[in-house]
């Protein structure tokens, strides 16, 4: 049982674990890879082998099988070295989770070995270009047909803002195979290389340059029947289920770009000096780090508490799950943007990190669900 109040040893081993890759191999390449919207797909392979890839993938298919608050603690590190980066690891560790968590024997067997290692990389596909905050209107067709080579599906649509999409090798799809809204919706994992499959161009973003994303097109592409993760009807339950451990990274995510910008401004204003002193000794400067550091602290202590009634499979893990992704992403944004402030002009430079954690961080507060849907979810079961 975790105590909440402070990590195990083994936690503080797989957090010591995260922390030395990040400042090895993530955090003096950021601003490079940012400038040149570079995707370290190198970086991602050693992530895997440290097991980064499949942190909440069962052993017994190779992954490390941990639970959601060791997940978060990894995502808070890495993203202290780079956000976008730490996110889109999540988004893989999240497609292999639905495909350990609802697939088949033969399909975790066929696909987990690659994404384990991340070898292979997954994306996850819910969002279309008229459906993202409502998503159970997707549009996306899976006929069933069949021919002397067997059962199979017949998808046809379009999927938005795919993080991974063209470079990543599994598609875990949502995909309509009934007309009655979210229980119509069944999961497909569609691969790259099948006859029908294309990608739109890289999105060009405020922020997330690490990250790939573009729209994912599927033109009567032929997925067998086997690809199909659960039954027909049960993909909307595996993406729901798939986004409260998200929620958890994005949060977490928030929370170690937040703690980077705390640093940094520490750091800085010991150094500046205006007015004859440094700016630290100005108390509105020790004012706004105070509430920095508290609103950090507050959210970080609501995403732990939301990631272990993740793991727990608490009744109430969804609103908790969803109570910290608000909390922390909204914190995360305001806080960095106090850093920014304290650097006066320089904040707004590339000669510093700070301008970058305020442009990746913004993002945490749109997806994976927007703050009014986390609003919504929150208020939903609140009166439920
Ligand atoms: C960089 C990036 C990466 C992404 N990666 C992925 C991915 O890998 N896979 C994937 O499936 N999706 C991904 N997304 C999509 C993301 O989840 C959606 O952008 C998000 O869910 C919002 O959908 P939308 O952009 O269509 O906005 P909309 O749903 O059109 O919302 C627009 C505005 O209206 C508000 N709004 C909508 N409905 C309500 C309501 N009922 N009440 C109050 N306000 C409301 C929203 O909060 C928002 O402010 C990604 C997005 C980005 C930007």
């Amino acid at each position: 049982m975790t105590d909440l109040f402070h990590l195990t040893e083994d936690q503080l081993a797989i957090q010591d674990m995260a922390r030395k890759f990040t400042a090895d191999a993530i955090t003096p390449h950021a601003a490079k890879w940012d400038e040149e919207h570079h995707f370290p797909v190198d970086v991602w392979r050693a992530a895997g082998q440290l097991g980064f890839g499949a942190i909440y993938v069962s052993e017994e298919m190779g992954g490390i099988g941990l639970g959601r608050l060791e997940s978060a603690l990894i995502f808070e590190a890495m993203s202290y070295g780079c956000p976008g980066t730490a996110a889109y690891i999540s988004v893989h560790n999240m497609a292999s989770w639905i495909i350990d968590s609802f697939g088949s024997a033969e399909l975790k067997a066929r696909l987990l070995p690659g994404l384990v290692t991340m070898e292979k990389l997954g994306s996850y596909c819910l969002t279309e270009p008229g459906s993202g905050s409502d998503a159970a209107a997707l549009k996306t067709t899976a006929r069933l047909a069949s021919d002397s080579e067997g059962d199979h599906y017949v998808v046809n649509g379009t999927k938005q803002f795919i993080t991974g999409g063209s470079v990543n090798d599994y598609y875990v799809t949502m995909v309509r195979t009934a007309d009655n809204g979210a229980k119509g919706i069944s999961c497909l994992v569609i691969e790259k290389d099948q006859e029908g499959v294309s990608f739109g161009a890289q999105e060009k973003k405020l922020g997330w340059n690490a990250s790939p994303t573009c729209q994912v097109n599927f033109d009567n592409v032929r997925v067998p029947v086997a690809n199909r993760v659960g039954g027909e009807g049960e993909g909307f339950k595996f993406a729901m289920a798939g986004l409260d451990g998200g929620r958890i990274n994005i949060g977490a995510c928030s929370l170690g770009g937040a703690q980077r910008a705390l640093d940094e401004a520490i750091g800085y204003v010991k150094e500046r000096s205006q007015f004859g002193k440094a700016i630290a000794e100005f108390q509105n400067t020790q004012f706004t780090l105070a509430d920095m550091a508290t609103d950090l602290e507050a959210a970080r202590a609501l995403l732990y508490l939301a990631a272990v009634k993740v793991t727990a499979g608490a009744p109430d893990k969804t609103r908790f799950a969803a109570m910290a992704k608000k909390l922390a992403s909204e914190n995360g944004s305001v806080i960095v943007d106090k850093a920014l402030q304290m650097f006066g002009g320089y904040g707004y430079l590339r000669d510093y990190p700070i301008e970058r954690f305020w442009r990746d961080l913004r993002v945490h507060r749109i997806l994976e669900g927007t703050s009014e849907v986390m609003r919504m979810i929150i208020g939903r079961d609140l009166l439920k």
